[in-house]
Order: C-alpha cells, then structure tokens, then sequence
C-alpha cells in the first residue's frame, strides 16, 4: 500500500505525482497579452505617485504601465531592469500587498490595486525570452571588486558593478548561486527553475566571475579579499537559525523550517520528500507561512501554524495569511512552545497559553518545523555590529575602510528580496563612487 496522508510518521510519496505537479504549480500565472492591456488600462498614471514610492527599488511604475498600455513590452522591461536587475524575481515574490500595490490609488479608491506585481513579471519575462542581455557594459576601469554572497543583493551589486565596467569576482559558500532565490523562496512562487535561469541571464552582461564552494572564513579571508580587491561587499545574508529553546528540542524530527525548505527547492522528485502526518510549525513570518503551506502540499494530513503573538502582530502579511487557510493550514495564535514529548522521535508540542505559563494544551506532532527567525552566521572579526546583523552606513558602508554590506545581513531593511536588490545596487553605485574620487 502506497502512503497517504493519514501514514504515520515522516513519510514521501503521500500524494501521487499529478497532484503533487498541480499543488506545486505557478501560484500567479502570468497574464495573456490581453489580460496585460486590460489591467494596464486601469492605471491613471498618477504624478507624483504613491506606487514609485512604495517600491524600495523606486521602479517608474506608471511608466513601465504606460509603454505595455502602448505595446512597447520591451521597453517597459527596460525601465523596470534598469532600476532593478532581478524585477522578474521580484515581480514574483514581493508582498505587492504591502507595498505597490497597497499604496495604488485604486487600491485606496475601490480596493483593487492595478496589478503591478503580475504587469511586472509580463514584461520582465517578454524580455527575458529572448536572446541576449539588454545591458552593455562601459569601458573597463581597470579596477576589482570582490563581491561576497551571490544572494539578491550580491547579484544586485554585482551586475551594476559589472555595468559600471568594473571586474567582479563573486564568490558563493554555497555549489549554486542564487542565495534564499534559490534555495529559499516557495516552489510556487518561482516554478520552472526560474531562479537558475535569472542567475544565468543576469550573468550574461559579462565581467563577473562566479566562485561557487567558496567560503568567507574558510576557503578565503576578509583580509586577503581587501588586499587583493579594490573594494569589498558582502551580501551574505542570515546564514544561521535562531534554535528553539524548550524541553525535547532536539527530538528526531524538529528541525529548522529553512533546511525543510531549501530541500524542497532542491528535490528533483516531490514524492521522494518525506514529510509528516501532523506537522506543527511554529513561528508567525513568511518562513513560517512557507514551511506550513508546502508541508500541506506535500500531503500532510494536518498543519497548524503556531505563533505567540495575536495575528495582527505576525509578520506574515495578511494576504500570506489567507494563502494559509486557503491552502488547508491552520493558524493558532496567543501560545509559546515549553516542551516536545515523545520517546526518542517528536510525537507533541506542549503549548502554554502566551502570559499564563500553567494553562497548557498539547498538538500531536510527527514533525516540528522552527521558523523563529534567522541570524548572522559566522563573520570577520573586525566588523561593527547592529542590533545582531552588519552595521553600516546610508550608503552601505562598513565600519572597515573599503568594505561595504548590503541585503538581510545588514542593519537596517526589512529582510526581503527587493530590499536586498535595492541595497546591493545602491552599494554598487557608492563603491564606483568611491572608486572613480581616486582615479
Ligand atoms: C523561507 C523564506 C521565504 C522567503 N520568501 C520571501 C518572499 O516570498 N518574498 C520576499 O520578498 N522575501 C522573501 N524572503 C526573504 C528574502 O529571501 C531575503 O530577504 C533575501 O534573499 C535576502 O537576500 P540576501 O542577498 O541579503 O541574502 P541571501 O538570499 O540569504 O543570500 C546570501 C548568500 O550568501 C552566501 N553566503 C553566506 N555566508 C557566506 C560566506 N561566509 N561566504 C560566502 N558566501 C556566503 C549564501 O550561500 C547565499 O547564497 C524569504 C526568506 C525565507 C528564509
Ligand atoms: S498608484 Fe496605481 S494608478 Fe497611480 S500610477 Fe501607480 S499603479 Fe497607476
């Protein structure tokens, strides 16, 4: 007998492979020629306006809107592409919700934004489909730059150095580039190995050499990199897991919902992917929301979401929220982990209700997965620290002459994709800033 959702235990093949195909399929198709002028016709191409604003990479969002309104796709991927190289990433997995598409004066007016997210990826990935890259790279400057992370704010800095003329060689801990694109982000957000696809495409303005299996600390040195390279960035992200502190953490099958995650992003067959009967999460982020969603899609029988906050505190936005419940996975708010029982391997959570430690409950649990945040992992000594990540500048500057940072490891920022992007190319323009004062 083949797995179900009901067999006991961490267990693959719950589900048959059609299914698993469908419940991993794009979660926003792209839209139709058509459906692209229809929702282009909705924009009044306000002055002044609040979407640009919203957009931490201040995409010129009424003009991308107006050259699609116009049939000018292409160029309209140019305006988006030139502020933000990975707006096909972006396009896929920016919470819209709370940026754009939140501050769109039809939003506002009738609360239904014009669809800016799903314009976007139309455009990027007209652009995309064809050959070569649309940016060409000025004259060689003759100056190196080590860029350390190939995550969205690596690559970011990376291509804009690249463009400015500067030769990049981007190092990589990691046997694939692409940082939490790849390795991160919900299968349904980003299907059909996009992440790889962008990373190639992107490479393909010249001038930057990607080092993958290279890491900072072991393989080479912050010190070697600022002798070697005119300037350094460092775009690596939050390599580490906040642990989850209770009684039987350390039980066969708890595990960080992150490594949960990148496994799934890396599986070439979903039915080889063992998950639990009854899983239990517990964290109230993306990563939370992530991890609940596609254990669900796996074929899990029962989900629950538990986060110790009330909802409106959790910082999954309330459209991530709805994904949730639509998708079967339930949402317990108001209640902290003190305890996984089971003999040998996970079989509960105890649950204290938050600020009345003796009022308990427990959910049965085969496999508990910890989303209770990310940390810095181990960084050059040297470095000022803030608030547990990089310390840096307005203009991403370090505390060590010729260092820069940049993305989810820096202070500051809001630990998503375009911010990364915004961040690492802003760092771009200062170091050539910084480079071209000394010429
Ligand atoms: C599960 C999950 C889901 C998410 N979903 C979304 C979403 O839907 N939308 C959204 O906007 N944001 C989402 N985010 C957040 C988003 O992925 C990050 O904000 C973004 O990837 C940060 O980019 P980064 O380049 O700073 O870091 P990362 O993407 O983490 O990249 C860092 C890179 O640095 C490399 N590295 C680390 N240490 C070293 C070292 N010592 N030497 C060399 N290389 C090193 C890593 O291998 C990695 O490739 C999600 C995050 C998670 C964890
Ligand atoms: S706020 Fe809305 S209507 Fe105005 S320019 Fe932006 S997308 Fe168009």
């Amino acid at each position: 007998m083949p797995p179900t959702p009901q067999t006991p235990g961490i267990v693959a093949g719950r589900l048959d492979r059609t299914t698993l195909t469908a419940n991993f399929s794009d979660i926003a198709p792209p839209l139709t020629a058509h459906e692209a002028l229809v929702a282009a016709d909705r924009c009044y191409f306000c002055y002044d306006a609040p979407c640009v604003t919203a957009c931490p990479t201040s995409i010129d969002i009424p003009q991308f809107i107006r050259e699609i309104a116009g049939g000018a796709t292409e160029a309209a991927a140019r305006t988006i592409l030139g502020q933000n190289i990975l707006g096909g990433m972006c396009a896929r997995v920016c919470p819209t919700e709370t940026l754009c598409e939140e501050a769109c004066v039809r939003e506002a007016a009738e609360g239904r934004p014009v669809e800016i997210g799903r314009l976007q990826r139309h455009a990027t990935d007209a652009l995309m489909a064809r050959d070569g890259h649309p940016f060409a790279r000025a004259e060689p400057t003759g100056r190196r730059v080590a860029v350390v992370g190939a995550g969205p704010a690596g690559l970011a800095c990376a291509h804009r150095l690249a463009m400015l003329g500067h030769a990049v060689v981007l190092f990589d801990a990691r046997p694939k580039a692409g940082g939490l694109n790849e390795f991160g982000i919900a299968a349904y957000k980003a299907t059909g190995g996009f992440a790889q696809a962008e990373l190639d495409w992107l490479l393909g303005i010249g001038g930057i050499d990607l080092r993958t299996d290279t890491r900072l600390g072991r393989d080479v040195s912050l010190d070697t990199l600022r002798q070697d390279f005119d300037a350094v960035f460092l775009g690596v992200g939050l390599g580490g897991v906040r642990a989850l502190e209770t009684d039987g953490a350390t039980r066969a099958g708890v595990r960080p919902a992150v490594d949960f995650i990148a496994d799934l992003r890396q599986a070439d067959d979903l039915a080889a992917l063992p998950v639990g009967r009854r899983v239990v999460v517990i964290g109230g982020g993306m990563t939370a929301i992530d991890a609940g969603v596609q254990a669900k899609k796996l074929g899990a029988e029962d989900v629950t979401i538990v986060y110790r906050r009330d909802r409106a505190q959790m910082s999954a936005s309330r459209h991530e929220q709805e994904l949730a419940a639509t998708a079967g996975v339930r949402i317990l708010t108001g209640a902290t982990p003190v305890g996984i029982g089971g003999n040998g391997a996970a079989t509960e959570v105890r649950f204290a209700y938050t600020g009345a430690a003796t009022d308990t409950f427990a959910l049965p649990a085969d496999q508990v997965l910890t989303a209770i945040g990310q940390r810095l992992g181990d960084l050059p000594e040297g470095l000022a620290i803030e608030a547990g990540k990089v310390a840096v500048d307005d203009r991403g500057r370090t505390s060590l002459p010729g260092v820069w940072a940049g993305g989810d490891c820096a202070a500051g920022g809001d630990d998503l994709t375009v911010t990364a992007v915004a961040e690492g190319r802003d760092a771009a323009l200062d170091i050539h800033a910084a480079l071209m004062a000394n010429t």
